[in-house]
């Protein structure tokens, strides 16, 4: 059965073109749509709070900004509207299913590994996305 909504989890790292092709790919065989999610994990998530007086103000709104400026940009190469450009706050593999969920997608496409390394087999975000999510999910080899 051909999939009718791809959505493609990229982490904006060197990895992005090899899974922009392939998903471009993908979607041009099934007729389907492509859309495409990059999520920011909050600043508070990631370091304590003991260190969140020394960061600049706006440092998050700035890097949502750049993350949708390149997400549109990529969304623009391969032929998708912003309105299936997702630039979200949150926990990773929780948003990306969240989206998945609330779209109907039907096929997640991740990286095998991405920026957390090549240490397991699978990827923490890859492995995390394949176990709870609602559909399909590709893992293309990378790195
Ligand atoms: P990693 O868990 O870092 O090994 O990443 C594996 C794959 O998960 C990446 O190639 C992306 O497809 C996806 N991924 C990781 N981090 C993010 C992120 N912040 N936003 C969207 N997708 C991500």
């Amino acid at each position: 059965m051909a999939y009718q909504k791809i959505l493609l989890a990229l982490d904006l790292s060197t990895n992005t073109q090899v899974l922009c092709d392939k998903a471009r790919h993908l979607a041009m065989c099934n007729h389907s749509k492509l859309g495409l999610i990059h999520v920011i994990e909050p600043l508070v998530m990631e370091y304590a709070y003991d260190a969140l007086p020394m960061m600049p103000a706006g440092l998050e709104e700035e890097m949502v900004k750049r993350a949708r400026r390149e997400l549109n940009r990529l969304g623009d190469n391969l032929g998708i509207p912003e309105e299936l450009c997702w630039v979200e706050l949150g926990g990773t593999k929780n948003e990306i299913l969240r989206i998945a969920r609330e779209h109907s997608f039907d096929l997640i496409v991740v990286g095998s590994h991405g920026r957390h390394g090549v240490a397991l087999i699978l990827g923490s975000t890859a492995n995390a996305v394949l176990h709870s999510a609602p559909c399909d999910v590709l893992a293309v080899r990378v790195g």
